[in-house]
């Protein structure tokens, strides 16, 4: 494990609420005077129920990160916690919220919201200072850029989709270095994306051409939905697929076939989280070997999905994932170089030479 913790690694499917650790919430509850508010939560304790369970939680998390201070503050929290792991690029992503200014009365029965593009800023913030920092403390600088979310669990019909995809493209107009892509997630119980989000996807597909996207597929058994966003690829530039857990086999083959000319699609794999959603005891039936070394039109990454829901950090996946499946430590090199070519950082050249100097170079422990 310790030789993982030393080696330079990659996160591109982290969801910023999920990757705030429970004992952070727990520290700024408790400033607040209200810790005994948050129960400790351990989905691998009981994995019943398991996807509803993490969305309870996100819930929970919610209601904790209830302003802009305390979005940057955990978001500080996060590029920390990344950094220490020897993470050299993050991909995080997030769906930006509005939350509520508490009025100068206490009386907030018209209590104005902050915005979505504050909320990204604020994001953007931190990342600055999180830099002005970094060096000192952690020895290099983590690359940071942001894939905003389109969250299907709040697409009630296609306006409300188109709503939500048109707020995250004018936010990505204003910044564009620092929004390098788009993550489709949220409950898939809650509804398909067929009747309303795909649609709208594709009638904004002019505008992914140049901002790939990245979709959390097949996460609960559905064929159907499984076959529409292997079929919508190409229109709507989905380079990643997320977890894929229960992808039918004609949508592997198509996918391990190839699906773009000019480069391979990102398999984003994210052990524990795929364990416990899948409700499986063990890494033994992960779909990774699926994947694995199966063609060179996949591009493997391993990933920790949400470091605080889960209790896991990017280095014990990776670990556990190796262990699992033998994997040597060429074989865990081959993947971060896979993730590199999967990452939406505009310049993945550096990200190269980034990773072989880190390599070259192994801290001092
Ligand atoms: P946020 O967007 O608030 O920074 O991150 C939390 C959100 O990420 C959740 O509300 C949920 O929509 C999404 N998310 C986190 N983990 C998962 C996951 O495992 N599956 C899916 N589908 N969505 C997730
Ligand atoms: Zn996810």
């Amino acid at each position: 494990l310790e030789e993982i913790r030393s080696l330079p690694k990659l996160e591109l499917h982290a969801h910023l609420s999920g990757s705030i650790t429970q004992q952070k919430l727990i520290e700024m509850l408790e400033r607040r005077g209200d810790g005994a508010a948050f129960t400790p939560f351990n989905c691998k304790a009981d994995r019943s129920n398991a996807l509803a369970k993490c969305f309870d939680y996100f819930a929970k998390v919610a209601s904790v990160i209830t302003d802009l201070d305390a979005l940057k503050e955990s978001t500080l929290h996060v590029l920390d916690h990344f950094a220490a792991e020897r993470c050299i690029y993050l991909e995080l992503r997030t769906s930006p919220k509005q939350f509520k200014v508490s009025s100068q009365n206490g009386f907030d029965g018209d209590a104005k919201l902050t915005s979505k593009l504050q909320y990204l800023e604020t994001v953007r913030d931190a990342i600055q200072e999180f830099h002005s920092k970094a060096l000192q403390r952690f020895g290099f600088i983590m690359e940071v850029r942001i894939l905003l979310s389109v969250d299907r669990g709040k697409v009630t019909s296609k306006e409300s989709a188109l709503a939500q995809i048109d707020d995250i493209l004018e936010m990505q107009k204003v910044h564009p270095d620092l929004v390098v892509g788009i993550d489709v997630c949220g409950n898939p119980h809650a509804n398909t994306v067929k009747p309303y989000l795909l649609p709208a996807l594709l009638e904004r597909s002019y505008a992914f051409q140049k901002l790939p996207i990245t979709f959390h597929t097949a996460e609960i058994p559905d064929d159907e939905e499984s076959e529409l966003i292997i079929d919508s690829m190409l229109k709507l530039n989905i380079r990643r697929l997320g977890h894929v857990t229960y992808l039918p086999d004609k949508c592997r083959r198509r996918v391990l076939h190839g699906i773009f000319a000019d480069g391979g699609v990102g398999i984003e794999i994210c052990p524990t989280s795929n364990m416990i959603t899948k409700e499986i005891p063990s890494l033994d039936d992960h779909h990774f070997m699926d994947w694995w070394q199966k063609s060179d039109k996949i591009l493997l990454s391993v990933n920790t999905d949400d470091v605080g829901l889960f209790s896991c950090d990017l280095s014990s996946e990776i670990y556990d994932l190796a262990t699992a499946f033998r994997l040597s430590r060429q074989d865990v090199i081959s993947i971060q170089r896979q993730a590199i070519r999967s990452a939406f950082h505009p310049d993945t050249a550096r990200l190269s030479k980034m990773f072989d100097d880190m390599l070259s170079s192994p801290p001092k422990l």
